[in-house]
C-alpha cells in the first residue's frame, strides 16, 4: 500500500491519461476531458485523482470507465501552506494577466505530484480544464519530462514551460525526491506546481504548442490558431462552466467545451470560425 494514494480499482493498462480535481468544479471539467478523451479513442487508462469530492460525483465518472484514485494533499509543513495560501500567494505573486476563479485553492495544485506514485509505467497528466480534439497517444513516447511552452501573449512565452500537459513515468523514487526538494524552509513556488516542475526539470523537453493549446492565443495571437493543428486546447484562466467577462470574446471555444461536455455529437474543429485577426 503506497501512503498517501487509496486507488479504488486496478489499473488495466500501463499508461495513463491523468487528471486532478479536489472539488467539484474542477470535477465538472474532469468529466469534460474524459468524455472528449474517450472521443480520440484511446485504449490508455484515464485516471482521476482526487481529494474532496461527493460519493455520487466519483461513482458518475467511474461509469464512464474512469479509475478514480483517492489522494490525500502532500504532507507539506505549516509554514508552506500559509505561504502558498491563495491570499497570501494572490498578495505575493499577483496574476496581472487573467482571473483566477474563486474555486482555485493554489496549495491543492501540488497534488499533482502523486502521479509519480501510481502503477503505470508512462503518464501524460492533463489539466482538468481542457479538452483533447485529437488523438495524442503519442506523446507516451515522449521522454520525461516533456511540456509545451507557456505560450499566450509573445514570443517571451517560450522561456516557460505551461504545467497543463506533461509527459511522467511515475516512479515512488522520483515523488520522494521531489517532495524533498518542494518543502524547503522559505522556499515560494510563485506559480505553484508550475514553478516547481520549470525548477526540478531544468532540462525539459518541448512539446508543441498544439499540444496544449491555451485559450488566450485565440484573443492575443490569432496568428498561431490553426483548427486543423490543435490538440489540446486548454482554458486557462477562467473556466468554460463559469460566467466570466471574456466569455463573448471566447464564445466560439466555450461552446465547443459545453459540447464535449455533454454526450452528444461534438463539431468538427476545421468547420469552426478562425478568430478575427489581432
Ligand atoms: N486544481 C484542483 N483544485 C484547485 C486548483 C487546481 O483540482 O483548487 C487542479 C485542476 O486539475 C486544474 C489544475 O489543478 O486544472 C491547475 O489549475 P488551473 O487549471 O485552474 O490553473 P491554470 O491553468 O488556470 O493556470
Ligand atoms: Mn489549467
Amino acid at each position: 500500500m503506497t501512503p498517501g494514494i487509496h486507488p479504488e480499482s486496478k489499473a488495466r493498462s500501463d499508461r495513463a491519461f491523468v487528471t486532478l480535481a479536489t472539488n467539484p468544479d474542477y470535477a465538472t471539467g474532469a468529466e469534460a476531458l474524459f468524455r472528449s478523451l474517450r472521443r480520440t479513442g484511446t485504449t490508455a487508462d484515464l485516471v482521476l485523482l482526487y481529494t474532496d469530492l461527493p460519493a455520487e460525483t466519483v461513482y458518475r465518472l467511474c461509469t464512464l470507465g474512469v479509475r478514480a484514485v483517492h489522494v490525500d494533499l502532500l504532507p507539506t509543513s505549516h509554514d508552506f501552506n500559509e505561504l502558498h495560501g491563495r491570499a497570501r500567494l494572490h498578495g505575493a505573486a499577483p496574476f496581472t494577466k487573467g482571473e483566477k476563479p474563486p474555486f482555485h485553492t493554489p496549495l491543492d495544485n501540488f497534488a499533482k505530484l502523486r502521479l509519480w506514485q501510481l502503477d503505470y509505467d508512462r503518464v501524460v497528466f492533463i489539466d482538468a480544464d481542457a479538452i483533447v480534439l485529437q488523438n495524442i497517444d503519442r506523446l507516451f513516447e515522449y521522454p520525461e519530462f516533456s511540456a509545451a511552452p507557456n505560450v499566450y501573449e509573445s514570443l517571451g512565452d517560450f522561456h516557460r514551460l505551461n504545467s497543463g500537459v506533461f509527459t511522467a513515468r511515475p516512479s515512488q523514487a522520483t515523488f520522494d525526491r521531489m517532495l524533498a526538494r518542494l518543502d524547503q524552509p522559505g522556499t515560494f513556488w510563485r506559480r505553484t506546481d508550475q514553478t516547481f516542475l520549470e525548477t526540478y526539470f531544468p532540462n525539459w523537453h518541448g512539446l508543441p504548442v498544439f499540444d496544449n493549446m491555451l485559450q488566450y492565443v485565440w484573443l492575443n495571437l490569432p496568428e498561431l490558431w490553426r483548427w486543423q493543428d490543435i490538440r489540446v486546447l486548454h482554458y486557462q484562466y477562467e473556466k468554460p462552466w463559469e460566467n466570466h467577462a471574456k466569455a463573448d470574446s471566447l464564445r466560439v471555444l466555450i461552446d465547443l467545451w459545453k459540447a464535449h461536455a455533454a454526450d452528444g455529437p461534438v463539431p468538427d474543429p476545421r468547420d469552426l470560425p478562425a478568430p478575427e485577426p489581432a
